[in-house]
């Protein structure tokens, strides 16, 4: 699409949205921004003869990388929460370019057919097609990247004017979710509530389990470390340790928190790990085997059975796997 088209559907979607109006310039700024400063991604293979290198590829904006997009969605709020609102909004309009061309065939496909369309799409008036539109506001990170998602699978839309209704309908979802208020509403508020009240009856579990996960890891370097140089047996156990120690540190936070929001937001850092755990476990593990020293790789096995433990006695209630993913998507006081 044309950098004029971008800007006057983003104008449109952010009055629709009810954005303040102080952010609009910052919004059609970004929604400008990725034909002048591109975004790049870059990808690792091996050349013929056996070398690494890395290839820089452009982003494409009518196939866009979904991956990036969700990224930036949740960046976005992120600055949002934090209270940098300009550069949340800058950020949001970046992602309102590739929603926009999306929907526009590439002309890398059919050349002439993509001229056309964004000739036509120049053209509309948005205010002709507000009647139509199908406005939609999503409540927290799940729903969005929903709506973002299903936007970009619809791929090329067939006409100009279908074009410009999708990009004013997913712009106009993905303003008024992300510069909504950082809050979390009842419904979630309420789930939240349920799993603060249930970490904090298992405090001292938490208490037991963060202290293993902390010493556990240390106990193994030290000993590693007596057979071999303490750099090697750190680079054998890095891979367990760090997941470890985040676990393990977020989980003595959450046992120290007086607020809801710190619990919460610690709760999901420990429980993001535990998988990384369990792979950490694998790689350190085949390493120390490799080498050797069973002792350690003994002493390595209970981090498998505690990350069961604690995902089994603090994680697995239906509150928590609700409201998981939206943790960073609000505050919680
Ligand atoms: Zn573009």
């Amino acid at each position: 699409m044309y950098a004029k088209t971008h800007e006057i559907l983003t104008r449109e979607a952010a009055k629709l949205a009810g954005v303040d109006e102080k952010l609009i310039p910052n919004l059609c700024f970004g929604a400008k921004s990725p034909d002048l400063v591109p975004d790049y991604s870059y990808k690792v293979y091996l050349t013929y003869r056996g070398r690494l290198r890395v290839r820089k590829t452009r982003v494409k904006h009518h196939e866009p990388d979904p991956s990036l997009l969700k990224k930036y969605v949740v960046e976005a709020r992120h600055r949002w929460l934090k209270g940098s609102r300009e550069d949340a909004a800058k950020l949001v309009g970046r992602i309102l370019h590739y929603v926009g061309d999306s929907a526009i065939i590439s002309p890398s496909i059919d050349d002439d057919l993509h001229d056309q369309m964004e000739r036509k799409c120049s053209r509309i008036n948005p205010r002709q097609v507000i009647e139509n539109l199908n406005l939609f506001k999503p409540i927290g990170k799940r729903e969005t990247l929903k709506v973002l998602m299903d936007s970009l699978e619809k791929g090329p839309a067939s006409s100009a004017l279908e074009a410009v209704k999708r990009t004013l309908d997913t712009s106009f979802s993905i303003i008024s979710s992300i510069l909504s208020s950082p809050t979390a509403p009842r419904r979630f508020r309420e789930l939240g509530d349920r799993c603060y009240e249930y970490f904090k009856g298992r405090k001292n579990l938490t208490l037991f389990l963060s202290l293993f996960l902390i010493i556990l890891p240390c106990i193994n370097l030290i000993l590693l470390s007596l057979k071999l140089s303490f750099a090697i047996a750190l680079a054998s156990l890095i891979f367990i340790i760090i997941p470890s120690m985040i676990a393990g540190i977020s989980g003595m936070i959450m046992y120290r928190s007086r607020d809801m929001n710190t619990a919460l937001y610690s709760a999901r850092r420990a429980y993001g790990s535990l998988p990384w755990i369990v792979i950490g476990m694998v790689i350190s593990g085949l390493i120390i085997f490799s080498i050797g020293h069973t002792v350690v790789l003994t002493l390595l096995i209970p981090e498998i059975p505690m990350t069961v433990i604690i995902y089994h006695r603090l994680f697995k209630i239906s509150e928590w796997k609700r409201i998981k993913d939206e943790i960073d998507w609000f505050k919680w006081e």
